[in-house]
């Protein structure tokens, strides 16, 4: 059973939407403020965290943060009220999965809670080991690590699927909107900017110099092409 952390301060808010992911069959923990989260966090593992942005004390970007510097592999959905939240969830890239802007129907919610879960998949379809090798790069699909040079890189669920989307078409030109496809699901409402915000921090993570990316390229007008060959 997938558990998920929801933290928000507005009650109503907050039983609306584990009534609807409990319909789903979570396992919801609900947090009232960010402190409290951290709390849960600890004691429960949750895979997924919905976070909401405006919190009393720390807000939902530190929490976050802190979640994603803790808790290696969790799931994060932010849920923001304000465009200039927006803003700040696309630029300061602190590794948020999704994001949902207020109001949102649950059953979008529902949806990218799931399409999210796709990506967490501890184990892969592959019963064998299965490594896929583009010097410097190393990825094992079934235990979902990635290394460089032989040290493993940290990703997010979504970073992991996006390198691994790349090594399995190594040389082609994958559209933004592939990418949004492959990755968010065919059903996703909303801005492709998070596919960006996404490839920033692969870049960050992969690249010497992301300025000047050696194996990311940017194809203009189309999206990104993985440059290495295996
Ligand atoms: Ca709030």
């Amino acid at each position: 059973m997938t558990k998920i952390l929801l933290v928000e301060d507005e009650e109503s808010i907050r039983k609306f939407v584990r009534i609807n992911l409990e319909m789903e069959d979570y396992k919801v923990f609900e947090a009232e403020s960010g402190e409290d989260g951290i709390k849960i966090a600890a004691e429960e593992k949750p895979d997924i965290a919905i976070l909401d942005v405006m919190l009393p004390g720390i807000d939902g970007f530190q929490l976050c943060k802190f979640l994603r510097e803790n808790y290696k592999g969790i799931g994060i959905i932010m849920l923001t009220a304000k465009s200039q939240d927006m803003d700040k969830i696309m630029g300061l890239e602190y590794g948020t999965d999704d994001y949902m802007t207020k109001p949102f129907n649950p059953k979008e919610l529902i949806l990218r809670v799931k399409s999210l879960e796709r990506r967490l998949e501890l184990k892969s379809d592959e019963k064998t080991d299965n490594l896929l090798e583009f010097p410097p790069f190393k990825i094992d699909t079934y235990q979902r690590r990635f290394y460089k040079d032989d040290v493993e890189i940290d990703l997010t669920p979504t970073e992991y699927m996006i390198v691994k989307i790349f090594m399995e078409n190594p040389g082609k030109a994958l559209k933004r909107d592939e990418i949004l496809n492959l990755i968010w699901g065919y059903d996703y409402i909303g801005d492709s900017k998070i596919v960006d915000v996404n490839m920033r921090r692969v870049r960050s993570k992969i690249e010497t110099e992301p300025a000047k990316p050696e194996f990311i390229e940017t194809v203009w007008g189309v999206g990104y092409r993985w440059k290495s060959r295996p």
